[in-house]
Order: C-alpha cells, then sequence, then structure tokens
C-alpha cells in the first residue's frame, strides 16, 4: 500500500468517525467507540495531510520564510486536545533514552507552572515548549495541527512578535495553509466533544496532566 493510499484510508476514517460522532450527538448517546485517542489525533492528521496537498500546500510553502531551527512560535500557547498531546507524547517516550524523557517531563513541570499565559506578555518572556530542544522539535512528525498550520512569510516579523508581543506586530500568513491545519483540529475537537471524550486545552497543560500518572 502507497503513503498515498494509507493516508487516503486514514482520512476517510477520520470523515467516518466525524460523521458517527454527529450521530452519537443527535441520539444523546454516550457510547464509547473504539478508537484510542492517539489514533484519532493521527487519522485527523492524515485528513489534514491529504487536504493540505489538495490545496497545493507544499507548493505555497515554498514562500513561506518557516525554516528549521526557528523556534519563535514555539513560545506561543499551542491550542489542542488531550488526544493530540498523547501522541506527542508517547512519540517522544519511544524515541528518547529513558534519561531523557525523564528531563523532558521535568521541562514539562516547570513549563506548566507559567500557565494560563497573558496573551499581553511577549512571547520571549514565556518559557519554551518543552518539547522543543536546541531549536528543533522533539516530536515534529506528529507535533500538533496547530504547529502544523502556523506559519510566516516574514521570519522578521516573527522575531518583532516574538519581542514586542503577539497583540503588536502582524506576521503575515498564508491563510490557506493556516486554515487547512485549523480546519483539521477543530473537527476533531468538535468530534471529541460531542463524544465526550475529550475538550479544548492547551498543549503544556496537557502534557503535565498526562505525566502525573506516568512513573517512567
Ligand atoms: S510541539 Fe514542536 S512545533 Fe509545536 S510548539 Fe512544541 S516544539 Fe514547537
Amino acid at each position: 500500500m502507497s503513503e498515498d493510499t494509507g493516508r487516503a484510508g486514514q482520512a476517510a476514517r477520520f470523515l467516518d468517525w466525524l460523521a458517527s460522532a454527529a450521530a452519537e450527538e443527535q441520539a444523546s448517546d454516550n457510547g464509547d467507540d473504539d478508537l484510542p485517542l492517539i489514533e484519532l489525533a493521527e487519522l485527523a492528521c492524515a485528513y489534514a495531510e491529504q487536504a493540505f496537498e489538495r490545496a497545493g500546500g507544499p507548493q505555497r510553502a515554498l514562500s513561506l520564510d518557516c525554516q528549521r531551527g526557528c523556534d519563535y512560535c514555539c513560545h506561543l500557547p499551542v491550542e489542542t486536545s488531550r488526544a493530540e498531546a498523547s501522541r506527542a507524547l508517547e512519540f517522544a517516550r519511544e524515541n528518547l533514552s529513558a534519561e531523557a524523557f525523564r528531563e523532558l517531563k521535568r521541562r514539562i513541570r516547570e513549563a506548566a507552572t507559567a500557565y494560563p499565559l497573558s496573551p499581553q506578555r511577549p512571547p520571549a518572556k514565556n518559557p519554551s515548549c518543552p518539547l522543543l530542544e536546541d531549536a528543533t522539535c522533539l516530536v515534529y512528525p506528529v507535533r500538533p495541527l496547530a504547529c502544523r498550520g502556523w506559519n510566516s512569510r516574514d521570519a522578521a516579523a516573527c522575531r518583532a512578535a516574538f519581542e514586542r508581543g503577539v497583540t503588536e506586530v502582524t506576521v503575515p500568513v498564508d491563510t490557506r495553509i493556516r486554515g487547512v491545519f485549523a480546519n483539521a483540529s477543530e473537527a476533531l475537537l468538535r468530534g471529541l466533544t460531542r463524544t465526550r471524550r475529550d475538550g479544548p486545552t492547551h498543549l503544556v497543560p496537557a502534557l503535565a496532566a498526562l505525566i502525573v500518572l506516568d512513573r517512567g
């Protein structure tokens, strides 16, 4: 099975799940479906990636100023779900050494003490995302949809917003790319809320809640 076929199948399963979530809500049925949260996050991601390709995303991305090592946006709160946070945490657990994973948990606990973050505060004063190490995302292949959609046509504007505050500086973005991932994120959250399994949260507090019972 090719990567495209696999992704198309996952995207279709995501749409099926959304339809069944809407039906459950109409029936006031709190029936739990079988799909684990992490798998739902994976299906939503496949759905978004497929939409990204169909919207000409890879071509559009060529005009962006985003590049590896640029991490201004990784100091902003990331709106997500527990499903996506779980997926990121499991990826980190599987790919980091035991010592590095313990250190990651320490950083998560520390970063969580700063929440909730004020939108007025310049991101430079926020703790960086604990999943960021040496200006690189530790969970890049499974990063949340909000992170995937975040983009910029001007890294200098990102830097100004980082230093002076996002309410002070407008960063020019590709709204089509942003929209594709925002729609998928919203759809995932809507389905999770309808099935009463999850709700909107921020990445750092969600990670902090997940590691509370984690003794690894
Ligand atoms: S998950 Fe990765 S891309 Fe998203 S804010 Fe954290 S370090 Fe940055």
